[in-house]
């Protein structure tokens, strides 16, 4: 007998309650749940008339648009496994991942189909609406999608089933694809939507420019079409642009990343007028700090909820609630500060030493997760899969602590910890610290080797006005016992981030941790 609610069974019953609603409106063009529905089982027709069965592998690389909700509900329904690819990698990344997720057939979009052309898989179909592409690279999907059979079949929940094949973000290494399947879809769907103290309505609307190669963006997107509310998807964001389309069409609720908001609140706002509308903010995928919180709750004047998570959850591990954020904001100092919220329903989270021993509580350990929402493997890398999942947890690779009631704390990436004369420091509390000074804008703090010290603090700055190194250091002097104090100090212009709003601490070590850079500023 099969048991639970199929994945897709949340938008069926949209689609039957509110069949001309709005399910998806992108750049282009909008489409009803009636669309999506006969849309995405016309995918999986067609790709079973080209001979591609549910544990194949299609890649997708393409912007944030309609097509991407068809296939991977196609994908929930029985169709091809999808693999959404970030379509700004190179060439050879492009063709890597490809390769590796041993991909039967590419979807792109027409500027992709050029950068591939001589990829050598077996269908390609390109996103644009003519018939013939200028290479004439194969069918034009919307096309070949009109030309299938929309019949439906039974659905049912196969929790083991493969849907979803997502690269991770590669921050502290080579990317590896994480499967994930319907089970971890359903489970996230289901004791998210229990966890959080906002409620999304059928009818609302949700502004999503998060891209749809990463987790977070695809989760949101499910999240919103499961509740019968209507995704506004963006394939760009401008801080501008968002905050008109949030006044002028007054939309409910938007997901962003701490990057986006921070952007956002360095815009003028009649909060009263341009964001009347809004009921609440997702955000999540990288630590927030406390000044850009309170701009934003300032900002957006509205609800705020943080996600903590990851490719290999399925995205969201735990929630930091609407009411918690009030907590914050309406305090100087609550001990909430910082924190990632509670872990959702359905999960356990132990903090580990090195030895996978659970340390006290409070004391800070390695986040190791128990849940349904845990990948089923790394794509062929049984090793990696050892190491990852161990005694039924995932061994997150982030360090954090627990406090009495429950509520998580991430202190820092395992490979983000500077160990200088012997002490560890979280390079995350350093950055939330310079980011307090008016003068700093945007922080990255990362270890560069050090002779003396084994490893020295860098901090790499953005500031909005003049300012000395000593003056930052003297701030920071406040606030850090004196062996977090950043040695060397670099301004720049931009820090290096990728689609997910992540800093790439990898590039910055490249460029800034090279021992002849620092060893004469830290003297
Ligand atoms: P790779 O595993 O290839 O290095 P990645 O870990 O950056 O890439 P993702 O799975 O996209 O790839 O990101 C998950 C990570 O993002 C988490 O492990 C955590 O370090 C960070 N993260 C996500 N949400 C939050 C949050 N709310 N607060 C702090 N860190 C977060
Ligand atoms: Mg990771």
């Amino acid at each position: 007998m099969t048991v639970g609610i199929h994945p897709f069974s949340a938008i069926d019953y949209h689609c039957n309650a509110q069949s001309n609603a709005i399910a998806v409106a992108d750049d282009n063009s909008s489409y009803t749940f009636a669309t999506l529905r006969k849309n995405a089982w016309q995918a999986v027709n067609g790709f079973k008339s080209l001979g591609l069965n549910s544990n194949d592998r299609i890649s997708l690389i393409c912007k944030n648009r309609y097509e991407v909700l068809v296939l991977l509900t196609a994908a929930l329904l029985g169709g091809p496994v999808v693999v959404p690819i970030n379509r700004r990698l190179t060439r050879s990344e492009l063709s890597w991942i490809i390769k590796d997720a041993q991909s039967q057939c590419v979807v792109m979009d027409i500027e992709t189909a050029e950068l591939l052309a001589d990829i050598d898989v077996a269908t390609k179909l390109t996103l644009k609406d003519q018939a013939i592409t200028p290479l004439n690279l194969g069918l034009c999907f919307s096309t070949w999608l009109e030309q299938q059979s929309a019949a439906r079949s039974d659905i049912q929940l196969a929790a083991d089933r493969d849907y979803l094949q997502v690269y991770t973000s590669g921050t502290s290494g080579f990317p590896k694809g994480v499967v994930l399947t319907e089970g971890n879809c359903v489970s996230q769907l289901v004791n998210v939507t229990l966890s959080l103290d906002v409620a999304i309505l059928p009818g609302e609307r949700m502004y999503q420019a998060l891209p749809l190669f990463h987790v977070g963006g695809i989760f949101v997107s499910l999240m919103c079409l499961s509740r019968g509310a209507t995704l506004i998807l963006r394939s760009d964001f401008s801080p501008a642009a968002t905050q008109k389309l949030i006044s002028t069409e007054k939309l409910q609720h938007a997901a962003l990343v701490p990057a986006m908001i921070q952007a956002c609140t360095n815009l003028d706002a009649d909060t009263n007028n341009s964001y009347k509308s809004l009921k609440s903010i997702f955000y999540g995928a990288s630590p927030i700090s406390e000044s850009v919180l309170r701009a934003g709750h300032q900002h957006f004047n509205c609800d705020f909820v943080q996600i903590y998570g990851m490719t290999e959850t399925h995205s969201v591990i735990s929630v930091l609630g609407a009411r918690d954020h009030q907590e914050i904001v309406n305090s100087v100092d609550s001990p909430l500060l910082g924190s990632a919220g509670r872990p959702i329903l359905g999960t356990t989270v132990k903090l580990c030493n090195g030895e996978g021993d659970s340390v006290g509580n409070g004391k800070v350990g390695e986040i190791r997760v128990r849940s349904d929402l845990v990948m089923k493997e790394y794509w062929n890398n049984p090793e990696a899969t050892e190491e990852s999942i161990q005694d039924g947890y995932l061994l997150t690779g982030d360090i954090g602590r627990v406090d009495e009631r429950g509520y998580l704390f991430v202190v820092d990436r395992l490979k983000d910890i500077i160990v200088s004369g012997g002490e560890n420091i979280a390079s995350l509390e350093v950055e939330s610290v310079l980011m307090q000074h008016p003068a700093v804008a945007d922080a990255a703090v990362i270890g560069a080797p050090h002779e003396r010290w084994g490893e020295i603090v860098v901090a790499i700055l953005v500031v909005n006005t003049e300012v000395d190194a000593s003056d930052i250091s003297n701030f920071a002097r406040i606030y850090l016992s004196g062996f977090k104090i950043p040695k060397c100090i670099v301004f720049i212009d931009c820090i290096p981030r990728n689609a997910g709003g992540k800093i790439l601490k990898r590039k910055l070590r490249e460029i800034y941790a090279q021992p002849e850079s620092t060893t004469k500023a830290a003297a």
